[in-house]
Formats: structure tokens, C-alpha cells, sequence
């Protein structure tokens, strides 16, 4: 593959590339030609610091000071020097409170009552917790002595002024909140939102509570979509179930693609089907058809229309929440500007059951991770794996992620799993 590839030349002619084969596209490879195609938005919004939850960094942030900002206890206990550890008995001359300094210096053969976060006085460098500590009076006998310096936490410990704390292109999370308020930080620079627009193609969906006749179906896909959209902090614009009306569809298309920086639809781009769809997609857009080596989720479409990106997924429920979680999210998040998205994490555990696969494609099938009767953590399979048993996603807290090579298994096997849910 070569960069300079554009996606017109491959959408028009894609035998054009020796390694490129839309027939028998490797997950990895799919992956690969997706990434080199995407432009992340550029505007910039500056945001409250708690607005920026979920959002990308626009800007690098420096830390306006050090933290802490000056040496302060880490426990509760008595400050004294280093150098009257041996003494041993030692006056206890005033207390320090967080927030509530003692502001004389301390001298040899004294120390300072203190409280955890209090400033060090002057005069001392190490901090004896209460328990190692005896009252006597106006005095303290130290049972059991620190090392010298023990118990402080120094200023610029935790950020040093000036230090890059997070980078343009970082994706704030609760822990980031905290670090920049910490800083005294109220506004960050963040890209703004991501649009997406989608919508369902098919005569035969129907909306929810809608009756039901024979051959039809409720739009399921629109409500997956919906949520793994939302959970990524994204702009949707929910364009409906449209039915397979060439007219209706190039209206919709359309509009989606000058609304949204992404378009997704699903149904209706099977490789080989005679469908609107395609057709339309030829018309409007760059977009290229791929049959991948994968299960769920063998049809995918991927180019752009208008200045809109553009995924066409299977029209199966599983399938369009497979492909979304192993290619749409990758590229969403670099579109709002993530500069490298971490991906989902795969580890392998012990399958506690045998598993039927066929080698020569990549099999997505639902697991849930259990803790077995040894403590041990180990994953089975949802059951039945059919692309249309969206059953099987809601039970599912995995995917057991089957690679090419790998055929039937036989239980206790070692297998790669893909949580589905972290902390929230
Ligand atoms: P298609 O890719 O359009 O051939 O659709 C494949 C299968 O997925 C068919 O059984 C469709 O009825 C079903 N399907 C397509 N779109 C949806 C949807 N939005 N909700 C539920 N099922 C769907
Ligand atoms: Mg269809």
C-alpha cells in the first residue's frame, strides 16, 4: 500500500493495488486503509473544565505551578529535622494545620505538631507519624524513628512548573478533571463535537411501536448505533429507516453528508446485491465495497461522500455492532481529534467450553467473562452466534476474538477476549 494512493483511484479501480483485495479483506488491512483517509476536525471550542469530560484536548496544557505548591506533610505526626532523629525527646513547640500554617522556625531539640497537607514549618524536613510517638507533657518520645525526609510530599513532587501535563489530541477523562483543577485550570481548548448522521435502509423495517406485519421488522440498528454513538460523547443526527427507494435514499444520503462530518448507514451493501445504495454511493461518492475476512460482518463500505465520511454497515444487528466497535470507533475518535486512540484491549483467558470456527476468517463471537468456582477468571461463549441475535450482544460482556488461523477449539483452550465494558 502506498499513501499517495487517493481514495477516487481505489474506489474506481481497486485491483489497481497488488495487495489490495476487496474480496478477502484482512481485518488488520481494512483497519490500515481506513486510518490513511480520515481528516479530524479542526475547530476549536474553549470549554468549562467539567464540560470537557469526554472531549479531545485542542491544545497543550502547562502546568501554571508547581504541585504541590510547597512542601506539606503526608501523614499526621510531628515535624522536626532530620538531624534530632537520635534525640529522641523533643518539645513540641505549636501546631500546623492544611491550610492554617505555624509560622515561627523550629529549632534544635523542637518539634511542630502536624496535621496531613499542613506546610512544613521552617526549620523542619521530616515528618515522625503520631503512632511511632509518646506524649509526655510538653514533649513527644519517638518509639520508633522515620528515615530522614520520611512522610513529606515536596513541592512540584506530583507536576513541576511549567511541565506539559496533558497534550493536544488527549481524550479528558475523570482523573484529567481532577489533575487540571489541581493546576487552578477553569477552561480548556477542545475540538468540537463530532456530527455523525445515520440512518437504516430497508422496505421491510419498521419503527418501534409501529404494528408488525409478517416479512417486516423493527429497526434495531438505529438504537445500537444510537447508544455506542452517545457513550463516545458524539453529535448524533438520527436520519430514520429509510425504505429501498432510490429516490428516498439519495435525498437522505445527501442531506446526512452536508450535515454531519460522518455519515453511517446499515443494510444494503453486500458485495453482489443489486442495490440502491451502491449504486448511489458510486454516484456521490469515493466509497469502496469490501468483503471482509470476518464474522459478523462481512460487507463494509468505506469512503466518503461529499466532505462527509462515510461507513456502510451490514444490515445484520450484531453485525453493524461488530464492525462498529472494530473499525467505526477506531476512526471516530481520531476524526474528534484523539491523536492515537488506545485500542480495545485483548488478553487471553481460558475458555471454559469448546468452540466451533471456521479457519480462514476472524471470528467476533459474544463471550462473558466469569468468575469460575476456583476464583479464576475464564470465558464461555453467549451460546447460539447467529449475526442476527442481538440477543447475544446484550448478554455478551466480551468478544472471544478468533484470528484466521485458529479452527475448532476444544475447552480449556487459551483464547483473546475484548471487554466490552470498562469503568464508567
Ligand atoms: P441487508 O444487509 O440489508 O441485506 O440486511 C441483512 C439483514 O439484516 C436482513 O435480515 C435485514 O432484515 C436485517 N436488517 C437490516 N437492517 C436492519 C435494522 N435496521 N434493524 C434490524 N434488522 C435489520
Ligand atoms: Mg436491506
Amino acid at each position: 500500500m502506498t499513501s499517495d494512493t487517493s481514495l477516487q483511484t481505489l474506489a474506481n479501480n481497486p485491483s489497481c493495488m497488488d495487495d489490495y483485495d476487496p474480496n478477502a479483506m484482512h481485518v488488520a488491512k481494512a483497519r490500515e486503509y481506513i486510518q490513511q483517509f480520515l481528516n479530524p476536525v479542526s475547530e476549536t471550542e474553549t470549554l468549562a473544565l467539567r464540560d470537557s469530560l469526554g472531549r479531545v484536548l485542542a491544545a497543550d496544557i502547562m502546568s501554571p505551578a508547581n504541585v504541590p505548591n510547597y512542601d506539606n506533610s503526608a501523614m499526621d505526626g510531628y515535624a522536626l529535622k532530620a538531624s534530632d532523629l537520635k534525640t529522641q525527646r523533643l518539645k513540641v513547640v505549636g501546631t500546623a494545620f492544611a491550610g492554617k500554617a505555624f509560622d515561627d522556625t523550629v529549632s534544635d531539640g523542637q518539634c511542630v505538631r502536624i496535621m496531613t497537607g499542613a506546610a512544613m514549618p521552617a526549620g523542619t524536613d521530616t515528618v515522625v507519624v503520631q503512632e511511632k510517638t509518646v506524649t509526655d507533657g510538653e514533649f513527644i518520645n519517638i518509639s520508633e524513628a522515620p528515615k530522614p525526609q520520611a512522610n513529606v510530599r515536596y513541592a512540584g513532587e506530583d507536576l513541576k512548573l511549567g511541565q506539559s501535563v496533558l497534550t493536544k489530541g488527549h481524550l479528558m477523562r475523570p482523573a484529567d478533571l481532577g489533575l487540571i483543577a489541581s493546576l487552578g485550570i477553569a477552561e480548556v481548548q477542545a475540538y468540537r463535537k463530532l456530527k455523525v448522521a445515520f440512518f437504516s435502509t430497508g422496505d421491510e423495517l419498521v419503527g418501534v411501536g409501529q404494528p408488525l406485519k409478517t416479512g417486516q421488522v423493527y429497526d434495531s440498528n438505529r438504537y445500537t448505533l444510537f447508544g455506542m454513538l452517545t457513550r463516545l460523547g458524539i453529535e448524533v443526527i438520527d436520519m430514520g429507516a429509510i425504505a429501498d427507494n432510490p429516490t428516498l435514499l439519495e435525498e437522505t444520503l445527501l442531506s446526512a453528508s452536508t450535515q454531519a462530518d460522518v455519515v453511517i448507514t446499515s443494510g444494503g451493501v453486500s458485495v453482489g446485491e443489486a442495490d440502491y445504495m451502491k449504486l448511489l454511493l458510486a454516484k456521490h461518492g469515493q466509497v469502496m465495497f469490501w468483503k471482509v475476512a470476518m464474522k459478523p460482518g462481512r460487507p463494509l463500505a468505506y469512503g466518503k461522500v461529499g466532505n462527509a465520511h462515510y461507513f456502510g454497515l451490514p444490515g445484520n444487528p450484531v453485525a453493524v455492532m461488530v464492525t462498529f466497535y472494530q473499525f467505526v470507533r477506531d476512526a471516530l475518535l481520531r476524526l474528534m481529534g484523539q491523536s492515537n486512540p488506545i485500542p480495545l484491549a485483548m488478553f487471553q483467558v481460558q475458555c471454559s467450553q469448546a468452540i466451533k470456527k471456521l479457519s480462514g476468517r476472524t471470528e467476533f463471537q459474544r463471550g462473558i467473562l466469569f468468575t469460575d468456582t476456583d476464583g479464576t477468571w475464564r470465558v464461555k461463549p453467549t451460546g447460539a452466534q447467529g449475526s442476527a441475535l442481538l440477543s447475544s450482544m446484550s448478554l455478551a460482556n466480551c468478544f472471544i476474538v478468533l484470528d484466521d488461523a485458529v479452527g475448532n477449539l476444544d475447552a480449556g483452550a487459551m483464547v483473546q477476549v475484548q471487554v466490552l465494558d470498562g469503568i464508567i
